[in-house]
């Protein structure tokens, strides 16, 4: 995900756990690793990567907001179901998706309750 200007908002909603440090996506469990600074090949800066050599993995940007953060992992989850199930979505229909539905999830929290059934 590439950086951008954080739009800010919506971060008191956000409790404050412990950042996650892996994730279960399809057959892979992905270790997630938290950095000061996350760049591309290019040396472009990144909120997050998805990595797959030399082994797979989640890097995430800790210099930004919290709410960045988790959206930006949302963003990288939809990276990851993109590999897994071959849809080949372009960046930009994956950063459409992980901010539409981050903000609904946002919303909607009794319901995301509901549905994962806790
Ligand atoms: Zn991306």
């Amino acid at each position: 995900m590439k950086l951008k200007s954080d739009s800010g908002g919506g971060e008191q909603l956000i409790s404050r756990v412990t950042k996650p440090t892996h994730i279960k996506i399809g057959s892979v469990d992905y270790p997630i690793r938290w950095e000061a600074e996350v760049s591309d090949d290019h040396g472009r800066s990144l909120y997050g990567q998805l990595r797959h050599s030399p082994e797979d993995e989640v890097v995430m940007s800790s210099a930004t907001s919290l709410v960045r953060q988790r959206e930006s992992l949302l963003h990288e989850i939809i990276h990851s179901i993109d590999n897994r199930l071959d849809l080949a979505l372009k960046e930009k229909v994956v950063g459409q998706l992980s901010v539409g539905l981050f903000e609904t999830m946002l919303d909607n929290m009794k319901l995301m309750k509901w549905i994962l059934g806790l």
